[in-house]
Parts: structure tokens; C-alpha cells; sequence
């Protein structure tokens, strides 16, 4: 098996062109314990974190760039996400337990498109952007474009996620995030919740809300979003939200948790959400 370590982006893209069968790897967290059939026979890996231009958090030209290879640690603890963007801030905080955060990657995370994928609700409320890199050069997609169907995204052979831009969020937004696992730490979420939303003039002007492990990719809950855009804000319309979301999503039967048990926790996750905003 071939395996390459390189150490620039321009030496990243000549392998793949080279050999676009590679497999990227990050932090390995996913890859390491996957199914022994998932890695045997892989005709290579490409290790992605020692390419600096892959790694980070800056800002450029009004978003914020986050780089693949950034581990959650990094993104847990900077001041620009803390400030700007708490929603993924808390998701980076609340992915596996500390060991897991220095090494688990943002870009592993998304690639990895698991449905239960903690920072994905988080991207999704924040409309973020996702910059591919690959043979045919850079493209650039809108991460609610991202993911295709269970485990199957944008990506095409020989491309890598780049980095994610984050445009600036509403001026005064609130931001809440929630998981609900077995444990608060080194649990797979049963249900996870993203909520981005603003109230002016006592009225609700934005929300943007998405889920986990809920549907076969993580979701925005469209229905509960145009449902509540321009509501007055007050405590009745929180039990609606919480009631719509239980109705939008597909949960299913797993060792996890039931669909039934999905659905009730997201409704109360939901409600709760919009009650804070609402009260
Ligand atoms: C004990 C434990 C606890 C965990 N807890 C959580 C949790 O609470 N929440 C959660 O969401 N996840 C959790 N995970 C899963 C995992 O840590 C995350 O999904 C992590 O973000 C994966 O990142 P990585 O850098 O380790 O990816 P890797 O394992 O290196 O790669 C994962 C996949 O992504 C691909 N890939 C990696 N980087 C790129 C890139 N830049 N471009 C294209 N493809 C790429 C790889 O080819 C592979 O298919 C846990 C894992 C473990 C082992």
C-alpha cells in the first residue's frame, strides 16, 4: 500500500492527480476503527495534517475559513469561533472526550457523514461553505448542498474537503446547540440540534434550525423554519416548533435509541430552544 505524507497543498493536489484513489486521512478517529473491510485492500493514503494551507482558523474576506485538518481542541478553544460562532464552538466541545478532540478533524468529520456527526447540525444553521480541492481544481459548495444520501456526499474522486467558510452570522442572532447522548462525554448523540434565530420587534426574523441522527443525513427542518418566521414571539409557538420538528424528520430503530424516543426528545430539545429565544 502506498502512502504519502505530504507537505504543501501544492504537492497535496499533484498525488491526488497522480492518484486520485488515495485516501485522505486526518486525525484517523473514524478510519482507525472502522469495519477491517473498509481499510483492507485501500490502494493508499494520502495524511493530510502536515499540509499547513489545510489547517487553521482566519478570517478572509468576511468569512471565516476553517481548514479540514483542524482538530475540534482548536476550534473549541478559539476566541473567533467562540465569539462568532458559539453553535460550533459547543459542538466542538461536546465531540468524543478530550483525546478525541486534539486529534478529530472538522473535514474528517463531515467526510466521515455519519448522520449522528455532531458539528454537521452546527454548519448547516450557519449556512456555511465547503471548499473542495481535487484534479480538476477548486469548487466551492454550499455545505446544505453537501450531503447526498446516507454517507454519500458532494466529494468526486481524488477530492478533498479544502477548507469550510463561514459567513458572518445576523448581527445580534442567538446561537444554541444541544446533544443528547447516554453520557455527556464518548457517546454518540442520539439526537443533536442546532438553532440560529433572531427576534426583532417581538417577532421571530430568523430561524434556522437543524438536526442529527434524526434522518439518514443531518437536517434542516425547513418546516419548522418557515412555520416560524414571523410568529410573535411568546411561549405558545414554542410548543408548535417542538411539535412541527417531531413531524419533519425520519428517525429510525437502532442500538442507539428507537425513532419514538428520537422524535419526543427532539420535540422537547426544540421547544426548549424557542422558548429561551421566546422568553
Ligand atoms: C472514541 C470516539 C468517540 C467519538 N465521538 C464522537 C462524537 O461525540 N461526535 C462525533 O461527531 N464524532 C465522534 N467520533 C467520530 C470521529 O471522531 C469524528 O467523526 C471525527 O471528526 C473524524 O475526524 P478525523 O480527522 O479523525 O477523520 P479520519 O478518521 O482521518 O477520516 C474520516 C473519513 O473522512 C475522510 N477524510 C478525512 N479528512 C478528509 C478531507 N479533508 N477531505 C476528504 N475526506 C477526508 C477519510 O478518508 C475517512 O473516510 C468519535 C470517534 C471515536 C473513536
Amino acid at each position: 500500500m502506498r502512502a504519502f505524507a505530504p507537505k504543501s497543498l501544492e504537492e497535496t493536489l499533484l498525488r491526488l492527480a497522480e492518484h486520485p484513489d488515495l485516501r485522505p486521512l486526518a486525525g484517523c478517529t473514524d478510519l482507525m476503527v472502522s469495519e477491517p473491510e473498509d481499510r483492507r485492500g485501500l490502494p493508499g493514503v494520502l495524511d493530510l495534517q502536515s499540509v499547513p494551507e489545510l489547517r487553521g482558523i482566519e478570517w478572509r474576506g468576511g468569512s471565516l475559513e476553517i481548514g479540514a485538518v483542524t482538530p475540534f481542541s482548536e476550534i473549541r478553544d478559539s476566541p473567533e469561533v467562540q465569539q462568532s460562532f458559539p453553535v460550533l464552538a459547543e459542538a466542538a466541545s461536546k465531540i468524543g472526550g478530550w483525546q478525541i478532540q486534539n486529534r478529530a478533524s472538522l473535514g474528517g468529520n463531515m467526510a466521515n457523514a455519519s448522520p449522528a456527526g455532531d458539528s454537521l447540525p452546527a454548519l448547516l444553521v450557519l449556512e456555511a461553505q465547503v471548499v473542495l480541492l481535487g484534479p480538476e481544481g477548486r469548487r466551492t459548495v454550499p455545505y446544505g448542498e453537501f450531503h447526498r444520501g446516507y454517507r454519500e456526499t458532494a466529494l468526486g474522486p481524488g477530492e478533498i474537503i479544502g477548507w469550510v467558510q463561514l459567513p458572518k452570522p445576523p448581527e445580534g442572532a442567538t446561537q444554541l446547540f444541544r446533544k443528547v447522548g447516554t453520557r455527556e462525554a464518548q457517546a454518540i448523540s442520539k439526537v443533536v440540534v442546532a438553532l440560529l434565530a433572531s427576534v426583532s420587534d417581538g417577532q421571530i426574523s430568523e430561524y434556522r434550525l437543524a438536526a442529527g441522527s434524526v434522518a439518514e443525513t443531518p437536517v434542516r427542518l425547513t418546516e419548522v423554519e418557515e412555520a416560524m418566521v414571523g410568529q410573535s414571539a411568546r411561549a405558545a409557538v414554542a410548543d408548535q416548533a417542538g411539535h412541527l420538528a417531531a413531524q419533519a424528520v425520519r428517525p429510525i430503530d437502532d442500538v442507539r435509541s428507537t425513532a419514538e424516543y428520537r422524535r419526543f426528545v427532539l420535540a422537547q430539545v426544540v421547544r426548549r430552544m424557542t422558548l429561551q429565544l421566546v422568553a
